[in-house]
């Protein structure tokens, strides 16, 4: 083969990887040259601490008038999730509350009364899941105090960190902004949840809820086998990327969600971050980490991992973008 030749075998071979990928998404077992390459990278020991977000009610699931719920009840997901965790010996794990639905439905107090019954902590993620890109710095603050009320009247005995989650990562699009609110943060005794490790689990969510319907169970198998490789290359990507911008690892946060799609695929995917060398540690222990005290000083109007602030901030490229499940490609599996 000259290289004329060699150079179209090539550009074939490439044309049949790029459509195995958009097989892929709608239900075969196809990996991409991606996908392999970076799961055979080897994990150096890693610390990872679990958080869930919108419990008990989901942001995605209001939004959607409760259809992204599939097959299982709230209070099902919320005992099939402390059962994973329990199983895969997690220690305690903070779920980020927003208080609004237990003043309408009585099932919200009794999942929070479940999960913190469990020896599981709630952080505060404002009263109503505020946006604080259409929001006033006065009003998001307001609705941080009423849900630190809120957690009080849970009558359970306080966690070991008082926390908050900013709702959609959003931590303020102006200077004045951002600083007010964590500095109301600052001076009531919070830290901030910070994330690192994010596999876009609320757009796999979808995904589930699409796939579900068609009532497809090889297609749901397919999905979780397929999440499960997505957590583990985003474990290596955020771990990479650490070194890149820190020059050193760091201990990790991992964002989820509640729902029926992690009461699904969680079991599967703690298994396999388990089997990589992940150490599942508590929300206390990877805040201890020093990088947590840093301030990434850098407005942006939109929601950011705190790597990607880092990054931001910093000027540095990201070469560790997911190019295999991004947000376009999920929002396009088991579409009809
Ligand atoms: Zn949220």
């Amino acid at each position: 083969m000259n290289n004329a030749n060699g150079a179209a075998f090539v550009c074939v071979l490439v044309l049949l990887i790029s459509s195995s990928t958009s097989t892929e998404s709608s239900g075969s077992n196809v990996d991409t040259e991606h996908t392999r390459l970076a799961l055979e990278e080897p994990l150096e020991s890693l610390e990872l601490t679990i958080t869930i977000d919108d419990v008990p009610i989901t942001i995605d699931e209001e939004l959607n008038h409760g259809k992204t719920q599939p097959r299982l009840s709230r209070l099902e997901i919320t005992q099939s999730i402390i059962a994973s965790l329990k199983s895969h010996s997690v220690p305690a794990v903070y779920a980020f509350s927003y208080g609004e639905p237990a003043t309408r439905d009585p099932n919200a107090m009794e999942i929070l009364q479940l999960w913190v019954g469990s020896g599981n902590f709630l952080g505060n993620h404002t009263f109503s899941h505020k946006d604080l890109a259409v929001t006033t710095a006065e009003a998001y603050i307001a609705d941080i105090e009423r849900m630190d009320l809120f957690l009080n009247t849970l009558g359970t005995t306080s966690p070991p960190l008082k926390v908050f989650r900013y709702p959609f990562l959003k931590e303020g699009e102006n200077g004045e902004k951002r600083n007010k609110v964590r500095d109301y943060l600052a001076s009531k005794g919070y830290r901030i949840a910070q994330v690192t490790v994010d596999y876009l689990d609320w757009a796999w969510t979808e995904a589930y809820m699409r796939c579900a319907a068609t009532g497809d169970d090889h297609r749901l198998r397919w999905l979780r086998e397929s999440v499960v490789k997505a957590a583990r290359r985003h474990v290596r990507r955020s771990q990479k990327l650490a070194k890149r911008v820190l020059g050193r690892d760091i201990k990790h946060i991992l964002l989820l969600h509640f729902s029926a799609f992690n009461a699904f695929t969680l079991p599967e995917v703690l298994s396999a971050l388990k089997a990589d060398g992940v150490k599942f540690v508590d929300l206390q222990t990877a805040m201890s980490d020093p990088v947590y005290r840093t301030n990434p000083d850098h407005p942006i109007p939109d929601g950011r991992t705190f790597l990607g602030q880092l990054v931001e901030m910093n000027h540095i490229a990201d070469p560790y973008q997911e190019q295999v499940y991004t947000e376009e490609k999920l929002s396009e599996i088991c579409k009809k």
